[in-house]
């Protein structure tokens, strides 16, 4: 009998009542250290006093109104997002999906009057982009999209950092270039950055939109508010999420004036995209995040966990392959079934989050020390040790 929650999900048998930073508490009072923080979600760890209070403080004064509206919150965080990123103009969604779907819709908008022809998009294999017709169709991986044919037509696939393969993409009907900097479910996958400025000069060259996925890289988990900064160039449109809510569902599209100039009233829309609560949310995020001190911090904290991962594919042969990422989006690719490594870890307390490509990721929330690098190493090391023997 299928189960009241649909079963779209083979979840681990834990349920947690409590957080605290980097920590979480079971129904048994035993605590886990998460190095999961809800998929790269909870950039600021669990229960944030900042963040409490600020949700805290809206929900008794004003949850929705609707976008009939102004919302003072949603123009100030959208100006902030504008002014510390390329971005003109701001879309905000309840999720990531959602957000992909609007740069999706102003790509096709974009040269709906001047290039009809112009709809195609170029994605990168292995890559994800949300759960929607759309992003399975755009990413047209496999296990996304077994049974949910028809697909959207339109995506055309070449892979990753393989400039030759994406320029004999490019045709008349191409209109925009869609990809992850850093591909998370596809297991940590790093565009170079040589790749990512050579994606940006063809793009130039042909007249194409460059649409960034940076709704797992972005708000500070590379050590940088977004990935997009450390190859130096800037993308058309951009879609965030995950972190701007560190736990609270929100999301957002980005996007330069010329590319969205099409995006006018009516074009576009949502019921709770960008309401008061997510948006007291955002801007408490962004308090603490988009500060020159933290991010800087965010980088040391990455170098000194790094430095302590790199050495487990050398001393665990049998159980690491190789440690790959940027800043805090880190991944070990195993040498067994990732999801032994994973089950291992969980024993010892830790919990981390499984990728494509057999790899386990490491995504702790941006807030954590010393206490807790080496309390994920000790967990990685016994795990480790265990699997081997
Ligand atoms: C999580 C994720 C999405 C989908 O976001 P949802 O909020 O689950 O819709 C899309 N792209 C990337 C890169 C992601 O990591």
């Amino acid at each position: 009998m299928i189960t009241p929650v649909m079963p779209t999900y083979a979840r681990a048998d834990l349920a947690f009542v409590r957080g605290e930073g980097a920590w979480l508490f079971d129904e048994n009072g035993e605590r886990y250290l998460d190095f999961a923080a809800g998929i790269a979600v909870c950039a600021l760890g669990h229960a944030h006093p900042h963040l409490v209070a600020a949700l805290n403080e809206q929900a008794s004064r004003l949850w929705h109104t609707s976008n009939l509206y102004r919302i003072p919150s949603q123009e100030k965080l959208a100006r902030r997002l504008v002014a510390n990123s390329f971005a003109d103009t701001v879309f905000f969604t309840n999720s990531g999906v959602e957000a992909i779907e609007c740069g999706l819709k102003t790509i096709r908008r974009h040269f709906a009057d001047t290039e009809p022809r112009r709809y195609r998009v170029i994605t990168l294999e292995g890559s994800f982009h949300g759960r929607s017709i759309a992003t399975i169709s755009a990413a047209g991986q496999e296990k996304l999209i077994k049974g949910f044919d028809p697909l959207l037509e339109g995506f055309d696939r070449v892979a990753p950092n393989d400039i030759a393969a994406l320029e004999a993409a490019i045709g008349p009907e191409t209109a925009a270039v869609l990809l992850e900097p850093i591909q998370g479910e596809g297991g940590i996958r790093v565009l170079s950055p040589d790749y990512m400025q050579a994606v940006r000069a063809l793009c130039d060259k042909h007249g194409l939109l460059l649409m960034l996925d940076e709704i797992q890289t972005g708000i500070g988990r590379t050590g940088r508010m977004y990935a997009y900064q450390w190859a130096g160039i800037e993308p058309d449109i951009m879609a965030i999420a995950k972190g701007l809510g560190s736990g609270f569902p929100v999301g957002a599209c980005l996007a330069r004036e010329e590319a969205a100039k099409e995006m006018t009233p009516g074009s576009h829309g949502t019921t709770f995209g960008g309401n008061p609560l997510a948006m007291a949310v955002g801007n408490a995020v962004l308090d603490i995040i988009d500060d020159a001190a933290f991010l800087d911090k965010v980088s040391r904290t990455a170098g000194h966990l790094q430095q302590a991962l790199s050495q487990l594919p050398e001393r665990y042969p049998a159980v690491f392959e190789e440690l790959r990422g940027t800043g805090l989006m880190l991944g070990l690719k195993c040498a067994m079934p990732n999801t032994d490594v994973l089950a291992k870890a969980r024993a010892q307390g830790l919990l981390l989050a499984p990728g494509g490509d057999n790899v386990v990721r490491l995504l702790p929330p941006l807030i954590i020390g010393e206490e807790e690098i080496a309390a994920a190493c000790k967990a990685l090391e016994t795990a480790a040790e265990e699997l081997s023997s």
